[in-house]
């Protein structure tokens, strides 16, 4: 199948409302283009260096999404730019995204990383953190940081259970949250190539897909 027709047919099983991602890391900018010229336009890349390269080859409606772990020191390359960083994990990163979108007179859509998985490698915040660190308001005073919702990666397991059990924990922690924030507050992102169809279950608002669209990357 082309990548035209894996979308297309990705995109026939997501119900309104649900945004897709095409996750483009390690991927090729023309591989990009071909997608893009099959109507997608929001695009995932996991290392900065990476996306702040394609940038400049690939037609500038394209909505970029950061969805890898960001060091604080990399904000800077993709800051003039990127629509959204998905995988916000910690204060420091909160608060180098507000300085640099505020050089870039930009906002910054971000979604907060929960960690819910079992694996003790995932990055994230547990609820715990989270919570300690929405106490103290911190968050209302950003000006050009926009939080938009939560995002997680399920354990990587073939026992769906689990993975049901995580997905239920972040729907859970995603709906206890919302009533903090704005109406901004509107996703839920979860689902990759392998659990979207159970993700979509569970309300997920955003999938991000790679491999089910470009193939197998080779790292
Ligand atoms: C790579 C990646 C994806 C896409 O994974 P596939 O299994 O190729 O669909 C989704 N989300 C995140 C955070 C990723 O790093």
């Amino acid at each position: 199948m082309t990548i035209k027709e894996r979308l297309h047919s990705i995109l026939a099983t997501l119900p309104e409302g649900v945004s897709l991602v095409a996750v483009s890391k390690f991927h090729p900018a023309e591989r990009i283009e071909e997608a893009y010229n099959a109507g997608q336009r929001i695009f995932g890349e996991s290392r900065p260096q990476e996306m702040a390269a394609k940038y400049p080859l690939l037609p500038k409606d394209i909505e970029w999404m950061m969805i890898g772990h960001l060091q604080t020191n990399k904000v800077k390359m993709i800051a003039p730019f990127v629509k959204m960083i998905a995988s916000v994990d910690s204060e420091r990163l909160i608060e180098e995204i507000e300085k640099q979108a505020a050089k870039n007179n930009r906002t910054i859509d971000i979604l907060i990383e929960v960690h819910v998985a079992d694996e003790l490698t995932k990055s994230g915040w547990s609820k715990e953190e989270l919570d300690a660190y929405l106490a103290t308001g911190a968050l209302e005073r950003m000006e050009h940081v926009r939080v938009r919702g939560v995002m997680t990666i399920a354990t990587n397991t073939d026992d769906e259970s689990i993975v049901r059990r995580d997905f239920q924990r972040i729907k859970d922690i995603f709906e206890e949250l919302k009533p903090r924030f704005d109406s901004a507050f509107d996703t839920l992102s979860i689902g990759m190539s392998d659990d979207y169809p159970i993700a979509l279950e569970y309300g997920s608002t955003m999938v991000r897909i790679g491999t089910a669209i470009f193939g197998a990357r080779e790292y």
